[in-house]
């Protein structure tokens, strides 16, 4: 089955605001195993949308439009629509009353009576409520051929193509798509594509595709089945292999699970506490292990210790030893870490210190080298990196490979790994 977007709106077409729906719909269609074949963009014109929209119903099954359904006379994608389809508008009072709750519910927007356009619907059309905006979804079909319209908002497009739209396309097909992400961390990507090469080669049914994350490898196996049990049991040869492969290396099997969950989950399991000493990365660590559901019961304090004076003071890095070897060292990261579980009271502390650039690189220490300590329940380990990217490139690896090594060392503590 075909899918081909349409995101309607002047300023999209002008590069006002980046087109981030075209990218989530993409990638969310491909995981639902449709192929797309083209993309537009239209502005707020009618003539140029109705020649875009019975182009592309004309070469695709299913057309997916995202905005212009809004309350403003220049929001014509239901109107287009609707012509296109030879439908009449009417006002749905189910839709309606939608509009009066969502305005009920938010009582700090102001009703203008304009919003009440927004109640018109396509005869016939079925319609997707909104629970997060006034303009409902929309989607017309005729002699095979379907139109969705979603709304322009990124906050009202997501959860209501999650929540109905991929069911829906999901229905559309004689064969359902199941997937699951085996997310693997502590090995480069060059080196996770060469030991899945064959795999690859060999792929039909299920299939495997790599991605590249920041300090993380994803690999996507997709599998098209009549029933969710005779996808697990087509995808289970592939797993087993990968886990083969790969073993303690694969922290999670399940898309929404995050690295920052699983350590914040061995934690959890192991009652042990962390805490982060940062220089460079200034809270960026924390920041991740705090976007983890149940950190609080883990996480009490941290420290960003930007000046030498901090890391003596706040954490009780020896003066001689920042005189010595620097504050970008091994011995400063591992006092560091130390320090920072001493003075949070922490079973286990990850430090990072380091020269994110542009500036404040020399010969011996140049820009994007970063030292991270790791301090689990008595053992310190540090780690020298070099990276070669921007500031925010080199401090978002720094995370990355911060996390990683706060999660190797935690395995070594945990007689079983945890694979959520
Ligand atoms: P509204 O009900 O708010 O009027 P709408 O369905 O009419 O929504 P638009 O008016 O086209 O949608 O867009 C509303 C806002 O949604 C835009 O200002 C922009 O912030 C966001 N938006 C629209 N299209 C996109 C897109 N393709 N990618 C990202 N954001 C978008």
């Amino acid at each position: 089955m075909t899918v081909e977007f349409i995101s309607v709106g002047t300023e999209i077409l002008l590069g006002n605001i980046v087109n981030t729906n075209a990218a989530f719909l993409a990638e969310k269609c491909a995981m639902l195993g449709l192929s797309c074949y083209h993309q537009s963009v239209v502005g707020d014109n009618e003539e140029r949308l109705e020649d875009t929209l019975r182009r592309a119903l004309s070469r695709s099954d299913v057309v997916i439009l995202s905005g212009g359904l809004g309350p403003t006379k220049d929001d014509i994608t239901k109107e287009v629509a609707a012509k296109v389809f030879g439908r009449k508008l009417y006002e749905d009072t189910h839709t309606k009353k939608q509009i009066q709750d969502y305005f009920c519910r938010t009582q700090n927007m102001q009703v203008t009576p304009n919003i009440w356009k927004q109640a018109l619907v396509p005869e016939e059309a079925k319609v997707i409520d909104n629970h997060n905006g006034t303009a409902p979804g929309l989607i017309l079909e005729e002699n095979g051929k379907t139109a969705i319209l979603l709304p322009g908002p990124p906050n009202e497009i997501i959860p209501m193509f999650e929540h109905d739209i991929a069911p829906y396309l999901n229905q559309l097909q004689p064969e359902g798509i199941y997937s699951k992400m085996v997310k693997i961390c502590s090995i480069g990507e060059s080196r996770v594509e060469t030991m899945v090469e064959d795999l690859i080669v060999k792929q039909t049914n299920p299939t495997l595709a790599p991605y590249a994350k920041t300090g993380e490898v994803h690999l996507r196996v997709t599998a098209k089945a009549s029933s969710e049990e005779e996808a697990e049991r087509l995808m289970a040869p592939v797993m087993e292999e990968l886990f083969r492969r790969f073993g303690d290396k694969i922290f999670t099997t399940e898309e929404e699970v995050t690295l920052e969950d699983v350590i914040i989950q061995m934690l959890l399991d192991k009652k042990m506490t962390v805490t982060t000493a940062e220089s460079c990365t200034g809270g960026l660590v924390a920041g991740r292990l705090l976007n983890a559901a149940g950190a609080s019961d883990v996480y009490k304090e941290g420290y960003v210790t930007y000046a030498n004076e901090a890391k003596e003071h706040l954490l009780g890095v020896k003066h001689e030893t920042l005189e010595t070897y620097g504050a970008v060292s091994e011995q400063t990261a591992r006092e560091m870490a130390e320090g920072a579980a001493r003075m949070a009271h922490a079973d286990a502390a990850i430090s990072v210190t380091g020269i994110a650039g542009p500036g404040g690189g020399t010969p011996e220490k140049p820009v994007g080298l970063v030292y991270i300590g790791c301090y689990v329940k008595g053992n310190t380990r540090v780690e020298e990196f070099h990276f070669h990217g921007n500031r925010s490139k080199n401090r978002e690896s720094s995370v990355a490979k911060a996390l990683t090594l706060l999660r190797e060392e935690l395995l070594k503590v945990i007689d079983e790994c945890r694979i959520m």
